[in-house]
């Protein structure tokens, strides 16, 4: 059996994975990396398939980590795909009002911007109607996002894996049924007669991290409970409403959410995240019955323990 070796393992190319591997190179602190992915290509799961806006950081909580990283994140990502000539487009963002009650989030919204260093501004009525003719607010003003810019995520991702190449870093794809030998800091890959020696192995495998860390050992008490899938709705009216509870982004137009003509929004349904995007949508009861023990066990707590873990977070 063959052996490699590498400083570095990462188990999945998304956005995360690539990141860690940029940031290790650009710090330094090591040129001996290996990703090892399950597909053919990378982009095929939540990486390449998101609508690509990049977030001001409006809607977090002012001093959290999330603030911070996505204030700044979106920042250097925007600098850097300016720099590899990739595409994007600065569309900006509003926020609209549809009813009076909601009105109030706007300075809510305004608030958490302006202390996490976001640049917002609010519009009168016919400040909205110059920036956006079919916009509507029903208690006359609207929250200015202009920082807000969408890109094409696929692009982001390749372009990211190719400059990783080209600094040395190993690609593995179709690895799908590797084997951890955590007590060897080892990866036995199933494809090959191959083996791979790590130092340090980080799990970036999305939304089948948990599975990867089971595979480790750590975190059997975790699952990770399910996603949401479903067709793009196309319409030409209907703007999603965020609020600070429901932060939907909305970008300026919906030419600037789809890249297209038409507004789009998602009817999420909940989906099996182990199962191909194809088939894999479930019912509550389907998801009650599905296998690890928070689902099992307690499906409405871990929602409801969710749902309030992520309040406080914001
Ligand atoms: C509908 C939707 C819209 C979104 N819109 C936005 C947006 O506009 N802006 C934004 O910033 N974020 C958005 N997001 C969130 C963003 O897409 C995710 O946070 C991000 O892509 C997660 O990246 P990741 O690297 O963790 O996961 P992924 O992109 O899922 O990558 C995980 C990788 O791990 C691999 N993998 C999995 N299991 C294994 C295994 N056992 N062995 C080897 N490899 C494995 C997979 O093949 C995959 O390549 C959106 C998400 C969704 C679902």
């Amino acid at each position: 059996m063959l052996t490699d070796s590498h400083d570095v393992v990462i188990i999945g190319g998304g956005i995360v994975g690539l990141s860690i591997a940029h940031q290790l190179l650009e710090r330094d602190i090591t040129h001996s990396i290996c990703v090892i992915d399950k597909e053919p290509e990378l982009g095929l799961h939540s990486s390449g398939r998101n609508s690509g806006v990049l977030h001001a950081g409006l809607y977090y909580k002012p001093g959290s980590t999330k603030a911070r990283v996505c204030v700044s994140g979106a920042k250097r990502l925007r600098d850097w795909v300016e720099e590899q000539g990739l595409p994007i487009n600065p569309c900006g963002k509003v926020i609209v009002p549809q009813r009076l009650d909601l009105d109030d989030q706007l300075g809510l919204l305004a608030e958490r911007g302006q202390a996490n260093g976001a640049q917002v501004e609010f519009l009168d009525e016919q400040q909205l109607s110059e920036l956006i003719p079919e916009a509507n607010s029903v208690s006359g003003r609207a929250l200015w996002s202009p920082n807000t810019a969408v890109v094409k995520p696929i692009k982001v991702v390749a372009t990211l894996q190719r400059r990783l190449q080209e600094r040395g870093v190993l690609f593995l794809h179709n690895e799908k049924n590797w084997f951890a030998r955590s007590e060897q800091k080892q990866i036995k890959l199933n494809t090959k007669d191959k083996a791979i020696n790590y130092n340090h192995l980080f799990n970036c495998a999305g939304l089948q991290a948990d599975r990867v860390a089971h595979q480790f050992g750590i975190g059997h008490e975790y699952s990770l409970l399910a996603a949401f899938q479903g067709p793009l709705l196309a319409t030409k009216t209907q703007l999603p409403n965020p609020t600070a509870h429901q932060p939907l982004s909305c970008a300026r137009s919906f030419r600037a959410f789809s890249w297209g003509s038409l507004h789009a929004k998602r009817r999420a349904k909940p989906f099996d995240k182990h199962r191909p995007y194809s088939d894999s949508c479930l019912g509550a009861r389907e998801l009650l019955l599905a296998p690890g023990s928070r689902a099992r066990n307690g499906f409405r707590q871990s929602l409801a323990a969710h749902a309030s873990v992520s309040e406080q977070s914001r």
